[in-house]
């Protein structure tokens, strides 16, 4: 199409330059032709009829004297005259007076009878008439003819104009391609530009401006135009990687939020099979109390039964607690020199009933030397028990697990090995993930919440510690491995003393109770009274403020979430009352979370305990002192 357009430009050009030319040369020669032609017929009019009046005049004697003779001798002067072919002298009464034939004309040409003065063209011939007088009367008649010669002049006029208009054609030429390169190359140059534009999609194209005329400024517009399409190309096309980018984005948060919502589920689920299943044992061992009566055998075995299931659900919610304590970043340490034997030996021993009861041989191999560290002792103890737990339960009965601790440089190495049933290669890149859990019958049996490795995780990193796992596959048996880095030894801390504030107390004490729960009230109570302690049960804010004033207690556990007054204020108007300086306050709650305990110990709380309480915390609890 552009190669079209060249040719059509170029075409037009040469056409209009030829036309053009041709024209103009052909209408001035044929008017130049005309005004020749015309010129010539008059100037060899004028030439004969000088000739013939000149001839005239010499021979008007011999016309006058009747001298034929000496006539003769004048018209063959007409000799030096060559396109004069013949001539003649006429009496006056017309007759010939005497004759002048050119060498090979025809002697028979001369008219017979005199015409009027003047010219006539006959043919290629021009004949001239002229009269000769004497002062008044007319003498003779001069008669001249001549080859007129337009012909040949017309054909050389002809040649001679061929000859011109070549000439001029090929200047023309000149001018056309000279006129291309100036005029059609610029234009040319925006059409390249333009094709280049359409097939390559480039508007970097710039087309180079060679003239400051009209087809500048045409150049000067496309070239400003290719910017402005070019920059808003660009624009758009960045707007689209852009489009595309958070689109990708988004998909990928999508999939993960997806991801995350079905583990969610999965959890949820897990969750709510993990909490009922303690319910069942512990409802049946409730109905075998009921039953029991005096068999002290039986109502014994229900209780620790009771125990049990209790500890894993209250283990289930502490680990609920620090999920959330992760997704919150408010998982902290309380970190102190620990020896790792001593944390090792805490989390052997909270594992050892599971161990026991899947009849599974421990191996433990610890170095002989302390081996010192500083972190969380309880925190290592709950990771290191998760390892050896998930060992249990992951291993079928009768199985192996060793665990082993060495230091390395810097490091020390704990590894956690069982004969279990393995991990597939495919899950150990997800294993320390939130709720992930292996699929398979006996896994899901087995499985608590999915949340005990990736607390590890988190616990281990706190301490500036590596987790790591092994695994040769299902059926292989798994292999863990924690890195903590080693701190220099140092003598053993003085036993914490609260803040200095609170000191041990006495066997009996005046315990004020407060909580609209009123099975947990009147059980707690119980417990109490049976340790031996004084106490007094309200269940509401208001009450617990009215007998504490009249009761005095040294210890108020309170509820948070209660009818009229709420926990947090109780424990502010309690503060306020002088008389309840020594009095310390407890906050026993279902709100485990770090701002409840912030909010419980803002408000005047010596304590927060999260429910259930266990008898051991209700023993330490007591054991607090405070001083005003
Ligand atoms: P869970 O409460 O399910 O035990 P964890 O976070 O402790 O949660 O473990 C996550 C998953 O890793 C488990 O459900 C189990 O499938 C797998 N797992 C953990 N320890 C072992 C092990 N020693 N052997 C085989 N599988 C294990």
């Amino acid at each position: 199409m552009i190669q079209a357009i060249k040719r059509s430009i170029s075409r037009k050009i040469m056409l209009l330059v030829l036309a053009t030319t041709l024209t103009a040369l052909l209408v001035s020669a044929i008017v130049s032709l005309l005004y020749d032609m015309r010129t010539y017929q008059k100037s060899l009019v004028n030439d004969l009829v000088t000739q013939a009046d000149l001839l005239g005049r010499v021979s008007a004697p011999a016309l006058e004297f009747a001298d034929p003779k000496a006539a003769q001798e004048n018209l063959a002067a007409l000799r030096v005259r060559p396109m004069v072919t013949q001539a003649a002298l006429y009496a006056p009464n017309g007759q010939l007076f005497a004759s002048y034939f050119r060498a090979g004309n025809d002697r028979t040409g001369l008219p017979k009878t005199l015409q009027p003065e003047g010219f006539r063209i006959e043919g290629d011939r021009i004949a001239v008439f002229h009269h000769v007088a004497d002062d008044r009367d007319l003498i003779g008649t001069v008669y001249l003819e001549a080859r007129y010669g337009q012909n040949e002049r017309l054909k050389s006029y002809l040649l001679i104009l061929a000859a011109m208009t070549a000439t001029s054609l090929v200047v023309a030429l000149g001018i056309s391609s000279w006129l291309q390169a100036a005029v059609t190359k610029p234009i040319l140059a925006v059409a390249d530009g333009a094709r280049d534009v359409m097939q390559r999609r480039d508007f970097s194209v710039r087309v180079e401006k060679t003239t400051d005329d009209e087809i500048g400024l045409l150049v000067d517009a496309f070239n400003d135009m290719l910017h402005e399409v070019g920059q808003r190309s660009q624009a758009l096309l960045a707007s689209n990687r852009t489009l595309q980018e958070e689109m990708q984005e988004r998909r990928a948060a999508e999939e993960a939020l997806l991801a995350a919502d079905r583990r969610k589920d999965e959890f949820l689920a897990t969750l709510a099979h993990e909490l009922r299943n303690p319910l069942a044992p512990l409802s049946n061992s409730l109905a075998i109390l009921r039953l029991a009566g005096g068999n002290e055998t039986a109502a014994s075995a229900a209780r620790s039964i009771m125990e049990r299931q209790l500890k894993q659900m209250v283990r289930l919610v502490d680990d609920l607690l620090d999920v959330s304590r992760i997704s919150t970043g408010k998982l902290a340490l309380r970190a102190e020199p620990v020896v790792l034997q001593a944390v090792v030996s805490d989390a052997v021993e909270t594992v050892s009933p599971l161990i026991e009861a899947r009849s599974h041989t421990l191996d433990v191999a610890l170095p002989e030397q302390p081996v010192h560290l500083r972190g969380d002792a309880t925190r290592l103890a709950q990771v290191f028990a998760n390892l050896l737990g998930n060992a249990a339960k992951y291993t079928d009965p009768g199985g192996r697990i060793s665990f082993g601790a060495s230091t390395d440089g810097a490091q020390a190495i704990v590894k956690v090995a069982d004969n279990g049933i393995g991990i597939p290669p495919h899950m150990l890149g997800n294993i320390f993930n939130m709720f992930t859990q292996v699929d398979g019958s006996l896994e899901r049996t087995q499985a608590g919440l999915g949340v005990g490795l990736s607390l590890a995780r988190h616990l281990i990193e706190l301490h500036g510690g590596t987790i790591e796992v092994h695994s040769g596959g299902t059926g292989q048996g798994s292999t863990f491995i924690v890195r903590l880095p080693l701190t220099p030894p140092v003598d053993a801390p003085e036993p914490a003393k609260d803040d200095g504030a609170i000191a041990p107390a006495g066997p009996r004490h005046r315990i004020l109770l407060a909580d609209d729960n009123v099975d947990f009230a009147g059980t707690m109570a119980t417990l109490l009274r049976e340790m031996g302690h004084e106490v007094r049960v309200v269940h509401d804010g208001l009450a617990a403020l009215e007998a504490a004033g009249a009761f005095q207690p040294e210890f108020a556990f309170c509820d948070i979430g209660m009818p009229k007054l709420n926990g947090y204020d109780l424990a502010r108007r309690l503060r306020a009352l002088p008389a309840l300086q020594h009095t310390v306050l407890v906050a026993i709650t279902g709100w485990g979370q770090e701002h409840d305990r912030e909010r419980a110990h803002a408000a005047g709380f010596d304590r927060h305990v999260v429910k259930p309480i266990t008898f051991e915390q209700l023993l330490s609890l007591l054991e607090v002192r405070r001083s005003a």
